[in-house]
């Protein structure tokens, strides 16, 4: 990636944050900070991993696609690159986000990997390694910490200075999930950034825009819609409906404490 690329894509994800108010910290739910922000986020599985999502606006509202057959940190990735396209790519109308990266797509990369993980808290996260080097289980600790896959981690720290290109590709060599399990996280739990099961992988009612599901359930709930045809918006069984009433929160400011 062009250095002028990597640097101005830095700066509007600092200057993003900074607008968000969100200082540095890691970024607990990314899909409903960006709901925030209007965006609305659709997420379905995909199979075959070549797309990892898609950018469209229409009629003047960004839409994002997400592809759910990917573990929880890439699609939190994808959301931030996609977030990216909402900000800066808005004459480009529908973008496909393969694995092919002209420079609008390596410029949403790089601005995905630098809001997801800021330089100031990624550096005083490691800040006791510096001198004896990122260890495996610290890597692990960050990838949870931060909600990223083990692959975003280890380029980022390398773009930060903190890793070297050959440390960085012996790590690559171990396997995230295993090394999670030893350091003592449970990799089934559907929060993990490397967790990938069958519920990643089916339409749930998780596919739709939140004010979408809200805005569903307020006309059922104000009986404008009747439960069948509610059932029938959200994509689910009419017998699966209590467990997603719940009032569905958009408000909640998603950053970790
Ligand atoms: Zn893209």
């Amino acid at each position: 990636m062009s250095l002028a690329i990597y640097h101005q894509a830095a700066a509007r994800a600092a200057d993003e944050r900074k607008r968000l108010a969100i200082g540095t910290e890691p970024i607990a739910d990314v899909r409903a900070l960006v709901e925030q922000q209007g965006v609305l986020v659709y997420s379905t599985p995909i199979p075959g991993g070549a797309l990892a999502g898609c950018f469209a606006l229409i009629e003047g509202d960004s839409w994002i696609l997400v592809n759910t057959a990917q573990t929880v940190g890439r699609q939190r990735f994808t959301i931030a690159h996609e977030y990216c396209h909402s900000l800066v790519d808005r004459e480009r109308e529908f973008i496909v986000c393969t694995k092919a990266k002209p420079p609008h797509e390596k410029f949403a990369d790089a601005f995905a990997a630098a809001f997801l993980m800021p330089p100031a808290s990624t550096a005083a996260f490691f800040a006791s390694e510096l001198k004896s080097g990122v260890t495996l289980g610290r890597m692990v600790d960050y990838c949870y910490a931060f909600g990223v896959s083990f692959q975003a981690a280890g380029y980022r720290l390398t773009n930060l200075g903190l890793l070297t290109n050959k440390r960085r590709d012996a790590l690559f060599s171990e396997s995230p999930l295993r090394l999670a399990a030893e350091n003592g996280y449970d990799v089934q739990d559907p929060a993990s950034p490397f967790f990938f099961g069958d519920a990643a992988c089916r339409q749930s009612v998780e596919t739709f825009p939140r004010a979408y599901r809200a805005a569903s359930i307020e006309a059922f709930q104000r009986g404008l819609v009747s439960e069948a045809k509610l059932a029938e918006l959200l994509g689910v069984d009419a017998d699966d409906l209590d467990a997603l009433l719940d009032p569905v929160e958009v408000a909640d400011v998603p950053v970790a404490s």
